[in-house]
């Protein structure tokens, strides 16, 4: 299973991937989280990516691009992905098809998150008070959700216009949301045994 989860910071996409990713059998593969832990490791990508970051803004997609392409070529993605947190431009979502394709890959899914900003909003706060998170703090938020709208948004309409894309409702219990994406999964599979 390939597949590509969407959603605005705070709409769950983290904590469901990692939810799925036991019953997909495949690795959850955050671009967020490879910027953090680069960040952690203080190479000279994680610093110029940490203030990006901070200010609630897209790293270049040349860094970007060339991440993923690393860790798609690693063993475990050979069975397929959970990609959370790319493509978040138009111009990311054409790299990925380019490479995919050459991969001989195709994404079998794309489903999107959807929650209501205000619900992001709180979300947010609690993720920043627990984890501290500098791009939690609300003012960084409204930037991201900034960013998404502009920026991610498309995204959606482009898969959209193919006829590849679920959307989800991401407000409820955690498990519920689980399950509701494993239905979209279920009904995008039986689409394309048509
Ligand atoms: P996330 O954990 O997915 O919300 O990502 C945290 C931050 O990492 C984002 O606000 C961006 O600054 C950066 N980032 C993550 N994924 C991407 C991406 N695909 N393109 C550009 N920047 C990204």
């Amino acid at each position: 299973m390939r597949l590509v989860l969407l959603g605005a910071p705070g709409s769950g996409k983290g904590t469901q991937a990692a939810r799925l990713k036991t019953a997909l059998g495949v690795p959850h593969i955050s671009t967020g989280d490879m910027l953090r832990a680069a960040v952690a490791a203080g190479t000279a990508m994680g610093l110029k990516a940490k203030a990006v970051m901070d200010a609630g803004q897209l790293v270049s997609d040349d860094i970007l691009l060339g991440m993923l392409e690393e860790r798609l070529a690693q063993a475990d993605a050979k069975a397929g992905f959970i990609l959370d947190g790319y493509p978040r431009n138009l111009a990311q979502a054409d790299a990925l098809d380019h490479l995919l394709a050459r991969l001989g890959q195709p994404l079998d899914a794309v489903v999107k998150l959807e929650v209501p900003n205000a619900t992001i909003i709180g979300r947010c706060e609690i993720r920043f008070k627990a984890e501290g998170r500098a791009d939690d703090n609300p003012d960084t938020v409204r930037k991201r959700l900034g960013v998404y709208a502009e920026q991610t948004a498309p995204v959606a309409d482009f898969y959209a216009s193919r006829g590849k894309l679920q959307v989800v409702d991401g407000v409820g219990e955690l498990a519920e949301v689980t399950a509701r994406i494993e239905r979209a999964l279920q009904n995008e599979a039986a689409a394309a045994n048509g």
